[in-house]
């Protein structure tokens, strides 16, 4: 198999998210709120840290629980509308969003191994897109992958809720592949679920490399490595033989 493009899951493969959820929990929630209610007051709004629990997070938990069988994620608008209603301001959606997600998103780090492994697969020529399952608007992870200088490393960056699809589906792989422009033939997808990682890519048509780990209920893969690391040796290898 001639491999051109290479599609990646973002958490547990390229970034450590501190938790598979994606989103603030403890500590860093605690923070996070702190911050919005600040902004909130800022910008003249009158509310304390349990109303946002009351307004926001207790009716959107409610809809990201029932996400799965939505096959899509939880939106934020309808309860930030709520929010922004009683407290009598008008920031906008990811402005406040940005507030709480902050204190989270500066403690995620790259991966181990993970921007060398993509370096050296962006030298061999190997197209790169990130293919990712969040539970919050993209541009908030961008700017994660900015601060680390992974932002130009991949030519696609589709994540669920901007896209309004969740994997397994193999809507968002087959939108990063006509970002890059590569048939699903000379595609492989990587991740460290097999239920949607692995479940996406064969519902794409791609072949598949798992990331060896927790993850490991649902359909195998083509391949396995122990980490991102591991893939550009893996690649070699098809490439040659
Ligand atoms: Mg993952």
């Amino acid at each position: 198999m001639i491999v051109k493009g290479v599609l990646l899951d973002m958490g547990g493969v390229v970034l450590e998210m501190a938790g598979a959820r994606g989103f603030p929990v403890e500590r860093l929630d605690w923070r996070g709120r702190e911050a919005m209610v600040r902004l909130i007051r800022a910008q003249g709004g009158r509310l304390g840290r349990d109303d946002l629990e009351t307004l926001l997070f207790t009716p959107w938990r409610l809809d990201y629980q029932r996400r799965v069988a939505m096959g899509r994620e939880a939106a934020w608008e309808p309860h930030l509308e709520r929010l922004r209603g009683a407290a009598g301001i008008t920031t906008p959606d990811l402005q406040l969003l940005e507030a709480w997600f902050r204190p989270y998103g500066e403690q995620l780090r790259p991966i181990a191994g993970a921007v060398e492994a993509l370096e050296s697969l962006r030298a061999s020529g190997f197209e790169l897109a990130l293919v990712s399952n969040v539970p919050l608007p993209g541009a908030l992870y961008e700017q994660v992958l900015r601060r680390h200088g992974l932002s130009d490393t991949f030519r696609s960056r589709r994540f669920s809720y901007d896209c309004g699809t969740r994997k397994p589906s193999p809507a968002l792989l087959r939108r990063a592949l006509q970002d890059l422009g590569v048939g699903k033939e000379a595609s492989i997808m990587v991740g460290d679920r097999r239920d949607r990682d692995i479940g996406a890519g064969r519902a794409a048509g791609l072949a598949t490399v798992w990331i060896r780990g927790e993850f490991d209920d649902g359909p195998a893969a083509d391949a396995e490595i122990g980490s991102l690391a591991d893939l550009p040796e893996l690649l070699g290898s098809w490439t040659d033989g």
